[in-house]
């Protein structure tokens, strides 16, 4: 699969997780717990870094929060999970970085948002929390997002703009802005004594067409490493979509280090969705691979439907179950691709694209399920034990084409 040339950047380490064209674009994912509630905060991020986040952020907004965070990593610690995490400051990070030094310690980078840093002491702010990340050794990421937006500096650049012969419409302005807005927050930083190797930029708006605009705009400023998501992206399909359309153009175009899908949990939903979606975007265009993929067909009218939708549930779900063991026991099987069929008409052929694929007798077939492996017909099954037979199939597949490392005594 053709993928595209990465932007190049600088390498900035984020406690253990490198961040930067020369490494897998990283995903990563936020908490929604009271930080200060130290146990429900501790088990989401375990919970998120279980799904594959490997970097959570955490908002650290006041006092107990600040308090909270060091016994957050401790407790994460002593449950063997080692997933950086990141403090996220609005309006008082100054404050409680300097009152709360363990929560500076703790922290494996700070989000500042340089809209949020208040406005009469803007630079003193911004500069108290660069100050403390470089006592710490610490990266930052410098976060604008366009709801927050340094309104001296939108209203500077409109003046300017008023100004011209041809003024830019406000769109345009405000996607300068924001872009103004991250580069001299990230000179600031580095006049402040940053390295230039500790800042990762981001820009977020909630629009496609918006983030799309701001990132082309913003990637050939620097070689920071570059943060993507669309920000307030929305629930269920809506946020999943508009996400995946936004930062599929840009990781297309080579722009983006790390990235975040900000959904809106539905009720009592899992917020280890998003992690998924990302690890989805990331393996669809063949940055990354997390999981097998399999190629489902969507059943039509030729399928009998419940029948074909619940062997093909099966299938996914052993894949899901298996896969915490075969990551370890069988490196590469993240790549595999299988292909769960409904009928004679696509099956095969799908299922001889795919290393192991099966078809499934659709409505007036014979009652038989070809499988095929690496391209070839292996089996075809019959009878009322299709699944278990083809999940033996894959068992030893699995075994044989991505045989466990061999331990040295
Ligand atoms: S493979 Fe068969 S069952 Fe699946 S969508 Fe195509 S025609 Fe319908």
């Amino acid at each position: 699969m053709a993928t595209a040339v990465r932007r190049p950047t600088v390498t900035t380490w984020v406690g253990s997780v490198p961040v930067g064209s020369a490494h897998p674009i990283a995903v990563q994912s936020m908490t929604n717990t009271d930080t200060a509630d130290v146990e429900a905060t501790a088990s989401q991020v375990a919970d998120l870094a279980a799904a594959g986040s490997e970097l959570v952020r955490v908002t650290v907004n006041h006092d107990e929060a600040a308090a909270a965070v060091p016994r957050i990593v401790e407790r994460l610690e002593a449950r063997g999970v080692s997933v950086p995490i990141i403090g996220d400051f609005h309006y008082n990070g100054h404050l409680l970085l300097t009152r709360y030094a363990e929560c500076g310690q703790a922290l494996a980078k700070y989000r500042i948002n340089p809209g949020n840093v208040g406005a009469k002491r803007r630079d003193q702010h911004f500069r108290a929390i660069v100050e403390v990340a470089i006592r710490n050794d610490k990266p930052v990421r410098i976060g604008v997002n366009w709801g927050s937006l340094d309104r001296q500096l939108l209203t500077e650049l409109m003046d300017q703009n008023a100004q011209r012969s041809e003024p830019l419409d406000a769109r345009d302005v405000m996607i300068q802005a924001m872009i103004e807005s991250a580069m001299r927050s990230a000179r600031l930083a580095e006049d402040t004594g940053l390295p230039h190797d500790r800042i990762i930029l981001s820009a977020k708006v909630s629009g496609v067409q918006d983030l799309v605009d701001v990132y082309r705009q913003l990637a050939p400023r620097s070689d920071y490493p570059l943060h993507l998501g669309l920000t307030e992206a929305g629930m269920g399909s809506k946020g999943v979509v508009a996400s995946t359309a936004g930062l599929a153009i840009l990781l297309q175009e080579g722009i983006g280090d790390t990235i975040r899908v900000s959904l809106t949990p539905m009720p009592r939903g899992d917020r280890a969705d998003e992690v998924r979606v990302c690890q989805q975007i990331l393996q669809s265009l063949g940055l990354r691979s997390f999981m097998p993929q399999v190629s489902a067909c969507p059943g039509c009218g030729r399928t009998t439907s419940t029948f074909f939708q619940e062997m093909a549930d099966q299938i996914q779900r052993y894949l899901i179950e298996q896969m915490p063991r075969w990551r370890e026991r069988h490196p590469g099987v993240e790549r595999m691709r299988v292909a769960v069929m409904g009928c004679v008409v696509n099956g095969p052929g799908e299922s001889k694209h795919a290393d192991i694929g099966i078809s499934l007798p659709g409505t007036f077939e014979e009652p038989k399920a070809p499988v095929y492996v690496d391209g070839e017909l292996r089996v075809t099954l019959k009878g009322d034990r299709i699944v278990e037979e083809f999940l033996d199939i894959l068992n030893d597949y699995v075994a044989r084409r991505y045989p466990s490392p061999v331990m040295t005594p």
